[in-house]
């Protein structure tokens, strides 16, 4: 198969999609990202890096952040994780408030708002330094030194983070929360706002393809749990419209809200889509289109 065709060819096809989306408007800086852009790259187990339109532009990672940080805490933590955060589907949006007060600060899954709250501060108790555990691991494992914060969504995204702040307030008040609330939320807006590319993200990446082995062939993970997350992505992962997108793609995903998807093929590699109009679940619109078309073409599905 020609691979490097055949994302040239989706890009082409896909991209006009975003024109039917919006970008996230709730994070100024992010409202006024260029939403005609369009990237997809592909980074294989044998060691390939492929991409088509601006696979090579950084864009804001926001919540695809939030399977790499489910990856170092669960290395660190193992089960005793799921003591303070579930593995369920929330069937809410992902900065949703109700919920969390009915279940008693507990939330859904990891990759909702106030779970991945619970990962950072997790990981700030075992590290010290939530961000600079995780941007250390990002820069390793894509080769690039220059992952940064950008520093003008951070800000933006820190003066707009009512919800966000409620929802580490009402766990703090329920005991689930071990740091204190205004580090952990600079943390995770830092962390959202870090800055990288389709290629860099695929790359990065590589190891929820490879059972857990990191790219200089040392484990992160055991088969176990790298399975694990793979499962809480595909049930997880693609906020309120998890069940669509694994109907339409089928294979498990992370999406955020800056237009990014990372999608893993199991033994194969890492697909990793961007562009920043999103659909009303705040999935890249053009992103979902352009995943569903790969997989229907090459079969390459966990289905
Ligand atoms: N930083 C965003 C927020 O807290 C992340 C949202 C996302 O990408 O899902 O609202």
């Amino acid at each position: 198969m020609d691979l490097q065709a055949l994302l040239d060819d989706i890009a082409h096809d896909s991209a006009p999609f975003a024109a039917q989306g919006r970008v996230a408007d709730y994070i100024p800086a992010l409202a006024a990202v260029d939403p005609a852009q369009f990237g997809i790259a592909l980074a294989t187990m044998d060691g390939q890096l492929l991409g088509s339109g601006d696979w090579r532009s950084p864009f804001s990672i926001q919540s695809v952040s939030k399977a790499f940080s489910l990856a170092l805490v669960l290395a660190r933590d193992g089960e005793s994780l799921w003591q303070r955060v579930g593995r369920e589907p929330s069937g809410n949006p992902f900065n949703s408030l109700v919920q969390l007060e009915y279940e008693k600060g507990i939330p859904r899954n990891p990759f909702i708002n106030a779970g991945a709250l619970i990962l950072i501060d997790r990981l700030l108790s075992l590290t010290g330094d939530s961000l600079g555990t995780l941007q250390a691991f990002l820069r390793a494992e894509s080769g690039n030194a220059a992952v940064e914060v950008d520093a003008e969504v951070a800000a933006s995204e820190a003066a707009h983070g009512h919800r966000n702040a409620a929802l580490a307030h009402f766990m703090a008040s329920c005991g689930n929360l071990e740091n204190p609330v205004e580090v952990v939320l600079d943390h995770y807006v830092r962390q959202c706002s870090l800055t990288m590319s389709c290629g860099d993200l695929a790359k990065a990446g590589l190891f929820l393809a490879n059972h857990g082995l990191l790219a200089d062939g040392s484990r992160l993970l055991t088969r176990s749990e790298a399975k694990r997350i793979n499962a809480i992505m595909l049930t997880c992962g693609t906020y309120d419209a998890a069940g669509d997108f694994a109907y339409r793609v089928g294979l498990p995903g992370k999406s955020g809200v800056g237009g990014g998807i990372l999608a893993v093929l199991p033994e194969r590699g890492i697909l990793c889509v961007w562009s920043p109009a999103l659909d009303a679940h705040g999935n890249s619109l053009a992103g979902v289109e352009a995943l569903d078309r790969f997989t229907t073409r090459t079969g390459w599905s966990v289905f």
